[in-house]
């Protein structure tokens, strides 16, 4: 029997990064994954690199550039006409750039010595791992041992019993990927992330795209002026987003599913070319013997661990989308690091309400920390400074004037409480603050940090200024 010092269950950003920081701390590291591509190739990445994060930023960007030269082109005196999109190309371009990132992981592993065991996990208890290949050859199970093990198995679409999904009328987020055509109206439910940043895909490419989304207020867990601004935004746009809308049913009749709807106490009937479902993700725990190796879940299928990432049993950790917390890979892979750490000694700490959020629609929405609503609901004091980026020169250069950067601190220390963006670029924008409050800084010390001129980023200085009354450009 195989014994390794670590077994890593999932080669997602937290379990990959959780081998590669085990193996440069010196530990004989194994990594066990599932994984296989379309092509029927095992596949090193995880949800992030083959089916998230990654191809879908592919699409947003061909479709970014498609808008650009059909919409706003000629505002900078270039006359295009005739532009089209080939589908089939943009689709064989996010594949090639997922096959060379998963590959350079496959690289990777070999450059540190990582053991990349191809199958399917299962706990069989006292620090046993079976694993049951996903290829063909070989067919039969293995079991490793190690002395420490990491559950970093993931996360799956979650499903909504109104909506079946087949993968050809009716899509998840990983069928919403590989459309072969535009579709000419697309419905999606759900407003969140996912049905944000996908529902813009296919609106940028023509479909015209209607969003239903349950609940009575558009992104919740963002700042509401910042949500507020971008619900306006994205509704000039095109983005037809509904409000209180509640599927319940769907159903697929010849090439058309028809969609019934409650708005309000009223029922409507919508019929689309495609339907994605958005509704969320939920934990990926389902038979990887959490009973048998006594690891507990909690009832949404959550590992249940400690703020070190500890489960109940000792030696064996869990991160990334199994476990509490935002699900988003820099959240994963910050809990592999610190796991690895952990395991070698050190004192590692991931502080989960310092980890930033970014939507990537145009303008793209980031921010990190408290909202001002939960600042408000807490009683707590503070002082805000904001700046548009209709007032930023570098803003007007780029023809890119919607949205502005909120900053809120503590009204008696000056300690930045949290950073909110819409705007042109934010996904880069909101670093700079992120690494303020890391620091522990103060809205002053933005304020008194240079900024070049002209860059975005000025809007976040500018803001800064602002909580103190003293932005110079408004
Ligand atoms: P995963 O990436 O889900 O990886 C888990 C791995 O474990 C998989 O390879 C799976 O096959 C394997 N596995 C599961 N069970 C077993 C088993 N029993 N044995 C062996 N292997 C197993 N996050 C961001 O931060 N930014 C984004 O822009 C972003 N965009 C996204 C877009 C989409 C469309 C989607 C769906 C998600 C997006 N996310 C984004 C979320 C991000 O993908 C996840 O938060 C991240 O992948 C979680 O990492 P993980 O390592 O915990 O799990
Ligand atoms: P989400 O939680 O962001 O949004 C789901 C939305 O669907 C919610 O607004 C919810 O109220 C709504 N909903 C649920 N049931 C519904 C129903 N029956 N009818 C209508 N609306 C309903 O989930 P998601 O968009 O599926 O994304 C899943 C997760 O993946 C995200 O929470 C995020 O953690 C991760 N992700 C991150 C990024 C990023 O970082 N840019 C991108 C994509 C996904």
């Amino acid at each position: 029997m195989q014994n390794d010092d670590v077994v890593v269950i999932g080669a997602g950003p937290g379990g990959y990064v959780a081998a590669i920081r085990c193996a440069q701390l010196g530990m004989k590291t194994a990594c066990v994954d599932a994984w296989v591509s379309p092509g029927g190739k095992p596949a090193l990445g995880g949800t992030c690199l083959n089916v998230g994060c990654i191809p879908s930023k592919a699409l947003l960007d061909s479709s970014h550039h498609f808008e650009h030269i059909n919409h706003h082109a000629a505002d900078h005196g270039i006359a295009v006409t005739g532009a089209t999109m080939d589908v089939g190309k943009m689709v064989a371009r996010k594949n090639k750039i997922v096959a060379t990132l998963t590959q350079g992981i496959a690289g990777l592993f070999r450059k540190n010595g990582i053991d990349w065991l191809q199958g399917r996990a299962r706990l069989l208890g006292e620090m046993r791992v079976e694993i049951e290949p996903t290829a063909k050859q070989p067919a039969q199970k293995t079991v490793v041992a190690a002395r420490h093990i990491i559950i970093a198995t993931g996360s799956v679409p979650a499903t909504i019993p109104p909506a079946r999904v087949d993968q050809t009328h009716i899509v998840d987020s990983t069928g919403a990927l590989d459309f072969q055509q535009v579709p000419g109206r697309l419905g999606v439910i759900g407003a969140g992330v996912i049905g944000l940043e996908l529902g813009s895909v296919w609106r940028r490419l023509g479909s015209e795209v209607v969003i239903f989304e349950a609940l009575p207020d558009f992104l919740p867990g963002a700042d509401h002026q910042i949500a507020r601004e971008a619900l306006k935004v994205f509704g000039k746009q095109g983005l037809d987003i509904r409000l209180n809308a509640k599927v319940k049913t769907a159903s697929v009749a010849g090439d058309a599913v028809t969609v019934e709807v409650g708005v309000d106490s009223a029922n409507e009937r919508e019929t689309f070319d495609r339907l994605i479902v958005a509704v969320g993700r939920r934990p990926n725990t389902a038979g990887i013997g959490a009973q048998e190796a006594g690891i507990e879940l909690d009832e949404r299928g959550f590992v249940v661990v400690d703020a070190d990432c500890r489960t109940r049993v000792d030696g064996v950790y869990a991160v990334g989308d199994a476990v509490r917390g935002p699900m988003l890979a820099h959240k994963a892979s910050e809990e592999g690091i610190a796991v690895a750490e952990l395991i070698a000694g050190q004192k590692p700490h991931v502080a989960l309400d310092r980890i930033p959020w970014v939507i990537y629609t145009w303008p793209e929405i980031a921010w990190i920390g408290a909202t001002e609503q939960a600042l408000k609901a807490a009683g707590r004091e503070y002082r805000a400074g904001s700046f548009p980026f209709m007032a930023s020169g570098r803003a007007r250069a780029m023809g890119e004037t919607d949205g502005f950067v909120k900053v809120l601190g503590d009204a008696r220390t000056d300690a930045i409480l949290g950073v909110h963006a819409f705007g042109p670029n934010t996904s880069e924008l909101i670093a700079e603050a992120v690494l303020a409050m890391e620091f522990d800084g103060s809205t002053e010390d933005i304020a008194r940090t240079v900024h070049a001129h002209p860059t975005l980023a000025e809007a976040l200085h500018e803001a800064a200024l602002g909580v103190d009354g003293r932005t110079l450009h408004i």
